[in-house]
């Protein structure tokens, strides 16, 4: 692991800059073409996904010297994939993962950014990447949920940071937990004892805490013998099913969106929509590839479909894709094949 071992990946850049944009195949404009939101506001290769890996390989070389304006390279990113996902249109090789790596390399030798740090010492402190406003399962109160960490139960129910402490985003949770409960789900939550999933973590660089985010998480899911998670976080989800598996966290735990699992119970004739609705209800799209996906539940025998991509590709070193290839979901529904 770490940034040496995407040494191939970096030096395999040609430089073209198709991650800057939509790919070719699926632009419908100019007004549509940017796709990284740092070159666009940049306008210097540097900010480019291809331009960190220029720099990422020629670091590996040439030794770490690190600048005021690197770490304003490597800080200024969204973590977004979307570079990923256009390079991969003509080329087989990681993009995100290096640039993750890169800002891992960052925080290992103490370069890390002040508004990064005060995220993380929040997560330290209260087991969440956003502000803490009372505890973490009040959302909850007088719904009569199970509290997973002392009750057995099929489901846990993970809510996630933001939905825990947003006084609208509760409603979210609430609403999701009276669905689960119409089906009939033998869920719970683990309340106050709930943490963040840490994958935000990684992506900022952390990756320390992340595993120890990870680790706290999973301790407690075997703890309580359950078997389903289900989240509503998109960073969560990803977090549980890519990142946790990435590091031999998972083991057998099965991760569904609770899209995913809403559509299960629909299926199963456990919930049933009630009257038709002609509105198209917006959802926080869940960061996970095609690949993952189709090893998860995803109706019945539906794939998500991939950019042109096998979903099944490996790296050569035997690494399941993750990261990079994690947006393609997302990608694969903004421009369908
Ligand atoms: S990262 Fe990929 S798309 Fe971007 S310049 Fe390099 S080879 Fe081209
Ligand atoms: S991850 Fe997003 S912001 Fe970062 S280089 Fe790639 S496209 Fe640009």
């Amino acid at each position: 692991m770490g940034l040496e071992q995407y040494k191939g990946d970096m030096e395999m850049c040609c430089r073209c800059s198709a991650c800057k944009f939509i790919p070719m195949q699926r632009v419908s404009g100019l007004q549509y073409a940017n796709v990284c939101p740092s070159i666009s506001k940049y306008n210097f290769h540097s900010y480019s996904g291809g331009g960190r890996l220029n720099i990422g390989a020629a670091m590996l070389k040439e030794g770490f010297n690190y600048t005021d304006r690197l770490l304003d390279i490597v800080y200024n990113c969204q973590m977004c994939g979307a570079c990923g996902v256009s390079c991969n249109y003509a080329m087989d090789m990681e993009v995100l993962e290096p640039i993750n790596e890169f800002r891992i390399k960052c925080v290992e030798d103490g370069k890390t950014h002040p508004a990064l740090d005060k995220v993380i010492a929040g997560l330290r402190k209260h087991g969440s990447t956003v502000p803490v406003t009372g505890k973490r399962g009040d959302w909850a109160s007088g719904l009569n949920l199970k509290d997973a960490t002392k009750e057995k139960v099929d489901v846990l129910y993970h809510v996630g940071c933001l939905t825990s402490y947003d006084k609208n985003l509760q409603k979210l949770a609430k609403a999701t937990a009276k669905i689960l409960q119409k089906a009939g789900v033998d869920f719970g939550i683990a309340g106050d004892a709930e943490t963040c999933s840490g994958g935000r973590a990684y992506q900022m660089g952390y990756k320390e805490d992340f595993l120890t985010q990870a680790k706290k998480n999973m301790a407690m899911i075997k703890k309580a013998g359950v078997k389903t998670v289900v989240t509503a976080c998109a960073d969560g989800y990803q977090a549980f099913k890519v990142l946790y598996d990435k590091f031999d966290l998972k083991g057998g735990l099965e991760v569904l969106h609770i899209s995913e699992y809403i559509d299960k119970l629909m299926r199963d004739g456990r919930l049933n929509r009630g009257r038709k609705s002609t509105s198209r209800s917006p959802t926080m799209t869940p960061a996970v590839s095609a690949g993952w996906v189709s090893r998860g539940y995803t109706g019945k025998g539906k794939r998500f479909r991939g950019t042109g991509l096998s979903s099944t590709r490996r790296r050569s070193t035997g690494e399941a894709r993750t990261a990079s290839m994690s947006r393609l979901g997302m990608f694969s529904r903004a421009f369908p094949v």
